[in-house]
């Protein structure tokens, strides 16, 4: 570790700042650790938001214990925001005035939900899910509700109209797309989460360019979809994509594209400045991968980099949801697939895309973990795969280990 780095400012709570600053503590820094965030709450994990959080009796998901966090000795500035990088003098500004000097500065600005219609922010019984005073109201609010609309069939939706189901709610799902997930699955998997919640009880209206919502005289919020609309609903959850939080990164100057530009080991433009989770655009892929494992890992990766140590990002592209009771596991983008395998296993499907090679690319399983675990092997080694081989239920894939 290098002796010139005295202080170190996190700008961001969640789950890259705070795996951020375990790894930093871990790696042996033991100057002055910043963290400014946005939200009163501990380090948290949001996946549990979505489902648990709003299904049970279920406390924060913290990261950390009392007692890890409390090691990590953070000087918490929260809430707060930091409001610009001075990257001349090396300070943070807050939005108190504060100037905050660092030696290294990691940006773990995240995301926030991306509304279609600015004006749907006015309706009071239309609301997005991020953060877990989000996840309170939600619950709050199901708890009330006996119909929901969601707009939105991506991961907020899908997850949040299971939770709803899950609490014996009736559901609908208003989605643009022709297909569920379209931006992160193929058509056949997409077929397949269809189907799951169709079998679930979920109503879905799929294709719909011209989503209007009105609030009606009792509070309650009609969904227009193509000039119908059907019975009102107590509550509205939208779940449309988020905004990368590139503000501040952009205004000091820092190379921006669809997220902050890094390299594999987290560093910005500026070599004092890093950038992990969300916000920072994945570095071979060329987009910002907003999944729970990047924030972790690459994060981990990053803070090590911070203290100068040699580091690298390189693991594949991985997201889970469960929906419905089934767990759903994604491997790798779809991207660069020429042809796919569907193997109708009884435990469930696994969706396998393969290129040009026969080498994976892409692999979705349904409530098959193990068979992920396989596929991150395979493409690691880039090993050569056998379609036939795959698509037979009876062939075991263990023995491909
Ligand atoms: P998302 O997964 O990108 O899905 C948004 C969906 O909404 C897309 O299918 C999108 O279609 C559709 N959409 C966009 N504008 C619309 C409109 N005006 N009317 C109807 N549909 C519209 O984003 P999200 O579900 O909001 O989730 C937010 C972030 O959290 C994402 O980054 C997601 O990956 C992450 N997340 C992950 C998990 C998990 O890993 N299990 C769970 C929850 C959230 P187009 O593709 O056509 O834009």
């Amino acid at each position: 570790m290098t002796s010139d780095i005295q202080r170190i400012v996190v700008i961001g709570g969640g789950q890259a700042g705070g795996h951020a600053c375990k790894t930093l503590r871990a790696a042996g820094f033991d100057g002055h650790l910043v963290v400014i965030a946005e939200e009163p709450h501990d380090f948290y994990e949001r996946p549990p938001l979505s489902k648990a959080s709003i299904t049970a009796d279920a406390p924060l998901p913290r990261l950390f214990s009392a007692s890890s966090l409390a090691e990590l000795d953070i000087d918490w500035r929260r809430p707060q925001r930091a409001i610009a990088i001075d990257r001349a003098a090396q300070h943070v500004v807050l939005d108190d005035a504060t100037r905050l000097p660092y030696d290294r500065l990691l940006i773990a600005t995240g995301s926030r939900p991306r509304l279609p219609v600015a004006e749907w922010a006015s309706l009071d019984r239309v609301m997005t899910l991020r953060s877990w005073n989000d996840a309170c109201l939600l619950k709050e609010r199901l708890a009330n509700s006996r119909r929901v609309g969601v707009i939105g069939g991506g991961w907020i939706g899908l997850e949040v109209a299971s939770s709803a189901r899950q609490l014996g709610l009736q559901v609908d799902v208003f989605e643009r797309d022709p297909a569920l997930c379209g931006r992160s699955v193929g058509t056949e998997v997409a077929q397949a989460i269809r189907e799951l919640h169709e079998h679930n009880g979920v109503g879905l209206s799929l294709a719909h360019r011209d989503i209007r919502l009105s609030e009606e005289r009792d509070g309650r919020v009609t969904i227009k979809a193509n000039g119908k609309a059907p019975e009102p609903y107590d509550l509205v959850v939208v779940g449309t994509g988020v905004e990368i939080n590139l503000e501040l990164a952009r205004d000091a100057g820092l190379k921006t594209e669809y997220g902050i530009v890094v390299d594999a080991a987290g560093h910005t433009s500026d070599p004092r400045v890093f950038a992990a989770g969300d916000v920072a655009q994945h570095p071979h892929l060329g987009l910002c991968l907003q999944s729970w494992a990047y924030a972790q890992n690459q994060a981990r990766v990053v803070a090590s980099a911070m203290l100068g140590e040699k580091a690298h990002y390189d693991e594949p592209a991985w997201l889970w949801s469960d929906q419905h009771g089934v767990n759903i596991q994604i491997l790798g983008v779809p991207s660069g697939a020429t042809h796919g395998v569907i193997r109708h296993a009884p435990e469930g499907p696994i969706f396998f895309y393969l290129d040009a090679d026969h080498r994976l690319v892409q692999m979705v399983a349904f409530d098959q973990p193990r068979a992920i675990k396989l596929g991150k092997r395979w493409l690691a080694s880039q090993r050569v795969l056998d379609p036939n081989a795959l698509a037979d239920p009876d062939f075991e894939l263990m023995s491909l280990r």
